[in-house]
């Protein structure tokens, strides 16, 4: 018997689609309610963002990523730094 695979793709609600502002430094940290610190993003992924690292500031993140997640390799943030300066107009 072969199984069929199902791609099915799930339809987000309005709820989740629906575009909430990010405090890039959390405001708990000593982030500023001004729109150098806020990033519009979509409701679902902002919740999934903050189960995620909850109030860590984006450097604790990075720090925490590459402890936890790549074995203290900081050359992989080396390469997407310098991938983001190459992809960057001069
Ligand atoms: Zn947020």
């Amino acid at each position: 018997m072969e199984m069929k695979k199902t791609t099915k793709k799930r339809k987000k609600s309005p709820a989740a689609k629906r575009i909430t502002n990010h405090h890039i430094l959390p405001t708990s940290r000593g982030g500023k309610q001004h729109r150098s610190n806020i990033a519009k993003v979509a409701n679902r992924k902002h919740e999934i963002y903050h189960m995620l690292f909850c109030n860590m500031t984006p450097v604790e993140i990075i720090v925490y990523l590459v402890d936890y997640f790549w074995a203290g390799q900081w050359n992989w943030v080396e390469l997407a730094l310098e991938r983001r300066k190459k992809d960057e107009p001069e």
